[in-house]
């Protein structure tokens, strides 16, 4: 495995690590006309519990 040949700086570490950032999550309305609860997309909504129109939760 290849090692490092020398310690990285502090202000590398820092740079590198000022980089580094939380994402919002990508939330979609609820086709159901009766919910439209936002959502993540491709799944089925935790608010009613459909999927492509059909229900697949128990709610
Ligand atoms: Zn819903």
């Amino acid at each position: 495995m290849a090692v490092p040949k020398r310690k990285m700086s502090r202000a590398n570490t820092r740079a590198r690590r000022s980089q580094w950032k939380a994402t919002a999550p990508t939330l979609t309305p609820c086709p159901n006309r009766a919910c439209g609860a936002l959502k993540p997309p491709h799944q089925a909504c935790p608010t009613c519990g459909q999927h492509q129109g059909r229900q697949v939760l128990s709610v």
